[in-house]
């Protein structure tokens, strides 16, 4: 492979770049990762990292300097399904970490970049990309600008875009979309002070789902989901639909409304969930820009840090090999997939707002009554239990016993023939 002036040029510099650049940076490799934004700074997202991406940090040495900016822990977490069953529990531990973490961005994006230089990357804030490098199929590198200067070109022998689901990269070479879904959810959140919480607090209602949570300097976040189809009513009058769900789930509208709202409504409609072709010669995606899913489930900050680690193992081996660094990226693309899968599927289920079956019934009811049961359910919203463990018979007759499970299975062949559709336990969600 011909001298380039970088090993490895990442494009976007938040979550998946800036952990994407500092890993390869400690790998010893020349980087140079490069953003349009300044940090810190805020970008349309909330920010709950669940505790794989927690264990993650954990491993690269930085959840004690993400605890040091103030960032609440939350252990304990209480789901209320809507149907009269709560299932109130502790998330599960996980390589070591056994907490969720919600810092804001401006937070959370800072510390990355710091330690990607830190590292020994070199980063370029109000850098904006203009268009790739080619040097025949072969991406070579980029063409952008510092803001207000002039153009400038850098070349390396990979370019990572990490410029989220709009991405420059990925438009430019044209990477192939599949499993592609249109947004099926709107979002609505916003921050408050004074509001009394015990922890993280999860609610599902007929067309709702919402999730609050304690974050920096005693704020709390509170998301409301809807379906996408009802965002023109909602944007109508966003502060009056934003209180009524919060009203519709227990003392939570009244705790609200006895605090302040401490700043502006976000609310967006553009919440599309698709995996991309994440390499090709010279190129490859990571985060939003190789996989974007709906945030109903909050898995985007740990599926970014999951697959910084998974496109640096290939990146390391590949350039290492001289020369099999296609290949290399062939294996991200598979574990990158394999691992994503079971998430994107509950997480398009749970963006379809179905209402409960008679199976969902049964199951919570027969896990409510079970503290490790309840767990483990939390494990598999974290993303550390994959559903496929947590639903099999096996299992599940572990978790809530024989006539429990019996009450389910009649359910699903109940279900089955009536041709309801059960939330979770039973049909896939549609590809
Ligand atoms: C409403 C909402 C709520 C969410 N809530 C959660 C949650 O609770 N938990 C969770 O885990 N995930 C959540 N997500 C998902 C999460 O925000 C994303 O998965 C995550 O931000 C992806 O990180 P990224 O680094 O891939 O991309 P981004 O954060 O989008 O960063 C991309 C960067 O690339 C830069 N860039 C783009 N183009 C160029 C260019 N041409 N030149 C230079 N720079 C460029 C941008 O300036 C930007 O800084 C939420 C998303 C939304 C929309």
């Amino acid at each position: 492979m011909p001298v380039r002036g970088y090993d490895v040029i990442v494009v976007g510099s938040r979550v998946a770049g800036a952990a994407t650049a500092m890993l390869l940076a400690r790998r010893g490799l020349r980087v140079l990762a490069v953003d349009r934004a300044r940090f810190p700074s805020d970008t349309l997202s909330t920010h709950q990292i669940q505790v794989p991406g927690i264990a993650r940090l954990l491993r690269w040495g930085l959840l004690d300097r993400l605890a040091a900016t103030g960032a609440p822990a939350t252990r304990e977490v209480r789901l209320d399904t809507g149907f009269g069953v709560v299932l109130a529990g502790r998330y599960p531990g996980h390589e070591g970490a056994d907490a969720l973490y919600s810092p804001r961005r401006t937070r959370l994006d800072a510390l990355l970049v710091d330690a990607a230089r830190e590292a020994g990357a070199e980063v370029r804030e109000g850098f904006d990309v203009d268009e790739l490098v080619r040097d025949g199929d072969r991406v070579v590198g980029l063409r952008g600008r510092q803001r207000g200067g002039a153009a400038v070109t850098e070349t390396a022998s990979l370019v990572v875009g990490a410029d989220g689901k709009r991405s420059t990269v990925a438009a430019a070479v044209q990477a192939t979309a599949y499993r592609e879904q249109p947004p099926r959810t709107f979002a609505c959140y916003t921050y408050w002070s004074g509001v009394a919480m015990s922890g993280g607090e999860l609610y599902q209602r007929p067309g709702r789902t919402v999730a609050v949570f304690p974050t920096d300097d005693g704020l709390t976040i509170a998301y409301v989901a809807g379906p996408a189809g009802e965002f023109p009513a909602f944007r109508a009058d966003v502060e009056a639909r934003y209180l009524d769900t919060l009203d519709d789930c227990g003392d939570l509208g009244a705790r609200v409304r006895a605090g302040q709202r401490a700043e502006r409504f976000r609310l967006t409609p553009d919440l599309p969930s698709t995996f991309r072709m994440p390499h090709g010669p010279g190129w490859a995606l990571v985060g939003d820009a190789g996989l974007v899913l709906d945030p109903i489930t909050g898995q985007g900050i740990g599926n970014a840090f999951r697959d910084a680690e998974l496109l640096v193992d290939a990146v390391a081996a590949g350039l290492d090999s001289g020369g099999r660094l296609d290949d290399e990226l062939a294996g991200y693309l598979a574990r990158r997939d394999a691992a994503a899968t079971p998430m994107y599927d509950l997480t398009l289920e749970l963006a379809a707002f179905r209402p409960p079956g008679a199976v969902d019934r049964e199951l919570f009811t027969a896990l409510a009554a079970r503290p490790t049961a309840v767990d483990q359910f939390l494990g598999v919203l974290s993303g550390a239990v994959p559903m496929s463990r947590f639903r099999s018979p096996g299992n599940l007759l572990g978790l809530v016993g024989p006539r429990a499970l019996a009450r389910i299975a009649a359910a699903r062949l109940l279900g089955g023939r009536r041709r309801t559709a059960p939330r979770l336990l039973g049909a896939p969600a549609q590809r």
